[in-house]
């Protein structure tokens, strides 16, 4: 059996499966957090010719 993957928010030891691959519910939810700002980042395809269509 392979060695399980550390928590990629704290590199601590994983959970076992409902929370794998994060070690707990709160480093869970960091990633998230951290994905959903990368989304507000990246906001897409440039679109600023459009603004000056009129
Ligand atoms: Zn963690």
């Amino acid at each position: 059996m392979p060695d399980p993957k550390p928590c990629p928010v704290c590199r601590k030891p994983a959970a076992p499966k409902p929370l794998a691959p994060f070690c707990s519910e709160r480093c869970r939810q960091v990633d998230l957090g951290r994905w959903l700002t990368e989304a507000y980042v990246v906001p897409g395809p440039p679109a600023g010719e459009e603004t000056e269509a009129d």
